[in-house]
């Protein structure tokens, strides 16, 4: 899918913005896609080299389907260089086009055997195995199972739109600015993340966001301000929004782990702009990992980590609902 034949069996990808032009029996930037003879193969497909049952709570996604467990998956690839990725074995240093071969129809019937509520499209981009993917979510819609993604967003505006059709949430990335992107990621130019996030809003799905805070790197008040005022100003107030804790990984081995009072300011700071559902992640026992009522402050879901310990949707003291989307599965628990 998304790629146009050039002359002398040349291909141009235009699955994400990275446009690659990928010449006969090689490969593009992601490193998953390839061209055998003028056509762009997924060599992906069908190739899980990761998978697990998570709760929802862990891509995070705080007000989507609270509660529920999702079968979570990936293959290897990306199409960023992230310097502190955490999952780097999976997305970055792979020799081969590795993974149990799982087909999609045997990936749903997986999710339902293990009584899941849904599956995720996690642990490396979902954008560079887009028709694995696209694939497995057309049929767990169909078997009444929802479809989540954690994204980069580095993802093209047909593509969003095509996939939009069988996704009910995301989680995307906002990493930090365009020097930041430059110099951490290997992303050029960061309109079109930010152009397939406004994408995603306009097709209806659910949206949250995450920003791993580094050292140094983009946790400054500006830096974390820029953040705030775009998701408000385009993805509205109500945006869930998840500042976490950097630990030292891959390239980033000698930056130190975000202290506390870095993430909490920047908490403050969404907060202090009018965003109502802000989080801190990768502290586990945190009081901000629960949520609050936006109104009066009350204290209306618990949270340890990932499990809910308590759940309450509207305030008993002020009477305000909080937004959660997706069906409730706090039955479950
Ligand atoms: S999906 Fe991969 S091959 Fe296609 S443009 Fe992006 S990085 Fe290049």
């Amino acid at each position: 899918m998304f790629y146009r034949e050039l002359e002398n069996k040349r291909v141009r990808c235009e699955l994400c913005p990275r446009g690659c032009i990928i010449a006969n029996n090689t490969t593009g930037f992601c490193r998953v896609r390839k061209n055998v003879n003028g056509i762009l193969y997924s060599l992906n497909y069908g190739k899980a080299a990761a998978i697990a049952i998570d709760p929802i709570e862990k891509k995070p996604l705080f007000h989507f389907a609270p509660g529920s467990q999702c079968l979570s998956f990936a293959t290897v690839g990306c199409n960023l260089r992230c310097k502190f990725c955490q999952n780097w074995q999976l997305s970055q240093e792979f020799d081969e086009v590795y993974g149990e071969e799982i087909e999609p129809e045997h990936m749903v019937e997986l999710a339902m055997e293990n009584g899941v509520e849904g599956i995720a499209y996690t642990y490396t981009e979902p954008t560079i195995f887009y028709e694995y993917a696209y694939d497995v979510m057309r049929l767990a819609k169909k078997n009444g199972l929802y479809n989540v993604w954690v994204s980069n967003g580095y993802t093209n505006k047909d593509a969003v739109k095509r996939v939009s059709k069988y996704m009910d949430a995301i989680n995307v990335d906002i990493k930090g600015d365009e020097r930041f992107y430059r110099t951490m990621a290997m992303v050029p130019d960061i309109r079109p993340i930010f152009n397939a996030l406004k994408e995603y809003k306009e097709c209806g799905v659910w949206i949250e966001t995450t920003t791993l805070i580094i050292p140094g790197y983009n946790d400054s008040k500006e830096a974390i301000e820029n953040i705030v005022l775009w998701i408000k100003k385009n993805l509205g107030e109500s945006t869930p929004i998840h500042f976490s804790a950097f630990h030292p990984d891959y390239k980033l081995m000698d930056i130190r782990s975000t202290p506390l009072h870095i993430l909490e300011r920047a908490y403050s700071i969404a907060k202090n702009m009018g965003m109502r559902y802000v989080y801190i992640g990768n502290v586990f026992g945190h009081k901000n990992e629960s949520t609050y009522c936006w109104k009066c402050g009350n204290l209306l879901i618990k949270r340890y980590g990932f499990h809910i310990v308590s759940y309450n949707e509207r305030c008993n003291a002020c009477g305000e609902e909080i937004r959660i989307a997706g069906k409730k599965w706090m039955k479950a628990r």
